[in-house]
């Protein structure tokens, strides 16, 4: 953790009406500690009035902040920047400083990472980095992460918090289940600490700030959060939420993935949990010394829940599991967690798990820094929007315009959008799409973020944000660019067809673009939990192949110059395997998704010693 405390100043921004009520916020971060979640929510509903000025602000505050440091010299060390105001300071940055990407930064990270304690990015020096999960690029990337970083999360989760209450309210002093993982932590040769984002915040005093904050206590304490073994720490929390089952109020992971990897999971160690529920004992499975002496300090026998817990299990289990969280935990009001983006795949089996328990989908941001949170928390995770805050980062916009389809299908760009000039936040229109990019408080300046974003609306004066995709392209043969995006609604259609068959239900799926051989194809990969007959499948794949709208690739499947989908089906079991090798080189549960594209070796090992049956697309046959 982060040796550095930093101090304080007096507000520079407070509450709008000149009269900071403890909510304000200093160097992008609120004084959160001891707010009501109504002092909390008139805050942001006067900083979001005035999102402009607000961002103008920040970026003042970082760059005064930084001015000695090298790459902020580099740029504008030629400037008086102390002494200019905001809007000049605005003018002058977006004109000198380039944007960037993360390898612009990386020789500076790498630089600090080795040791060296000049002010390269920050002022400060930078004791901690985090690992970005490296699951949508491939690979894994070192961001700075400081005190501040912390911070921030505790501000969104305590801003979000609030705006759920006023929906949701649950009682003070309950327990939340939290299906939470810290990755392993190491040192770099310079002896800063490196760990995922999430596991800097689950070890940090704001964790712990945030559940006297929210009045919330995780049910699992944090020898069973950090662990390290995930699978060992998914039987506790599975345990000791249904230890204090009837004090749940509600359910989260940071993506939903990890709380449909857990219930899948139970689906196979209820029996063994319940015993351990009976007996106050703990399975053999857990053999991590300190995580079993937490546990057995927390649990004692209890039969009269083990045995009622049992047959709600029976029960369940002959209808597929369908409302088990209702069912095992009667008093959670919710299920909290991310579900858009990659994780929107899956909604459908949490749907089936919740039976109309509300789903609230939480907030965006990533190891860079936090971007917006979920203000209307009664909508469901296809109609989400994240409001920005403006005070966590300097954001800025660029433009994306989808190339006409008809007349640039010839050209072959890496890109599936024309760019325009980046725009601060006060210029944003609803209804374009964006690429953010992040000026931040821990030494990132103008540097993109890979995101596709859309703006909705506007919550005051701030954009409400649909998050779209990863920009990067991720299937392409030719001509042809589909995103991440593109993909899940092919898969989705396709899917359509085995849920109307009630057989099988997809689990899981991924991608790959073989251009080994000519004409190259795509590769679809599933993996499917019950049974379905061959031309059932032929047909989903067929669908699927049918279904990519995009120009280039009708036209390069009429003319042959891409080949007929091929549908691979992999046998139960592949993407839990595919986890646990991306676990094993580094990754963590909190922050995993599953790659929705690969060219990665170990992944496409996997899936190929996993191949049960192949399908051919019939499309375009004729
Ligand atoms: P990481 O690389 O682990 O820092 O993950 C950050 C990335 O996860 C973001 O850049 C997004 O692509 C994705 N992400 C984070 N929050 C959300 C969200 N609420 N909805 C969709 N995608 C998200």
């Amino acid at each position: 953790m982060p040796q550095r405390q930093e101090t304080l100043m007096e507000p520079t921004m407070n509450n709008g009406n000149g009269h900071g009520h403890g909510c304000a916020i200093v160097n992008g971060r609120s004084r959160t500690n001891n707010c009501t979640s109504d002092e909390v929510i008139e805050w942001f509903e006067q900083v979001s009035q005035k999102g402009g000025s607000v961002q103008k602000e920040i970026l003042s505050q970082i760059l005064k902040q930084n001015h000695g440091a090298e790459y902020v010299k580099k740029w504008l060390g030629y400037h008086n920047i102390q002494e200019m105001d905001s809007s000049a300071l605005e003018s002058l940055f977006t004109s000198v400083v380039p944007i960037s990407s993360h390898a612009d930064f990386e020789p500076f990270i790498q630089r600090i990472a080795d040791g060296d304690t000049n002010p390269l990015l920050t002022q400060q020096p930078i004791t901690t980095l985090s690992l970005s999960s490296g699951t949508t690029e491939g690979r894994q990337k070192f961001v700075p992460f400081t005190r501040h970083s912390a911070q921030t999360t505790l501000q969104i989760f305590t801003l979000a918090a609030a705006y759920r209450s006023r929906v949701y309210p649950i009682r003070e002093g309950g327990k939340i289940l939290e299906f939470i993982y810290s990755s392993n932590t190491f040192k770099t040769k310079g002896g800063l600490t490196v760990g995922t984002a999430t596991t800097h915040y689950y070890a940090s005093e704001e964790f712990k700030i945030k559940q006297e904050q929210t009045k919330s206590f995780t049910c699992s304490p944090a020898e069973v959060i950090s662990g390290g073994d995930y699978k060992q720490s998914t039987y506790c929390h599975l345990l000791l939420g249904l230890f204090f089952s009837d004090q749940v109020e509600f359910i989260t992971s940071a993506f939903v993935y990890s709380i449909i990897q857990a219930f899948r999971s139970f689906q196979e160690l209820w029996c063994e949990i319940c015993n351990d529920v009976r007996s106050g004992s703990l399975s053999s499975r857990i053999k991590l010394p300190k995580m079993r002496k937490a546990v057995l300090e927390i649990i004692s026998p209890n039969p009269i829940l083990a045995s009622k817990l049992e047959n709600i299990c029976k029960e369940l289990e002959l209808v597929d599991w369908f409302g088990l969280i209702p069912k095992l935990w009667p008093n959670a009001k919710y299920v909290y967690s991310i579900m858009t983006g990659s994780m929107l795949p899956y909604v459908t089996k949490l749907r089936h798990y919740a039976n109309g328990l509300p789903l609230v989908s939480a907030d965006y941001g990533s190891t860079e820094s936090w971007i917006g949170v979920n203000v209307d928390p009664s909508l469901p995770p296809e109609k989400v929007t994240f409001t920005v805050v403006p005070t966590f980062s300097y954001f800025e916009f660029i433009p994306l315009y989808r190339h006409n389809k008809q007349e640039d299908y010839r050209s072959i760009i890496a890109d599936d959008f024309i760019e325009d000039k980046p725009i601060p936040l006060s210029q944003v229109k609803a209804g374009q799409e964006y690429e953010i990019v992040l000026t931040t408080f821990t030494g990132l300046y103008r540097c993109r973020l890979g995101d596709v974003v859309e703006v909705a609306g506007f919550h005051n004066g701030t954009p409400k944000l649909n998050f779209v995709c990863r920009r990067k392209l991720i299937l392409t043969v030719n001509i042809d660019k589909n995103t991440e995006k593109d993909l899940q609604l092919v898969v989705e259609k396709g899917s359509q067809l085995l849920k109307r068959a009630k057989k099988a239900e997809l689990v899981d799926f991924t991608s790959y673009a073989h251009v080994s051989n000519e004409p190259g194809h795509y590769v679809i990969f599933w993996e499917i939990d019950g049974y379905a007959e061959d031309n059932l499948l032929e047909a989903c794949c067929t669908e699927m192949d049918a279904s990519f709208a995009d120009h280039g690739y009708v036209v390069s499947r009429k003319t042959k110059s891409i080949g007929p989908l091929e549908l691979c089906i992999v046998e139960r079991g592949t993407f839990k395997k595919i986890l646990d090798n991306f676990i094993a080189n580094g990754a963590a549960l909190s922050q995993f998704k599953t790659p929705r594209c690969t060219s990665n070796h170990g992944m496409l090992n996997i899936l190929r010693a996993c191949a049960l049956k192949k399908f051919r697309s019939t499309a375009y046959n004729t």
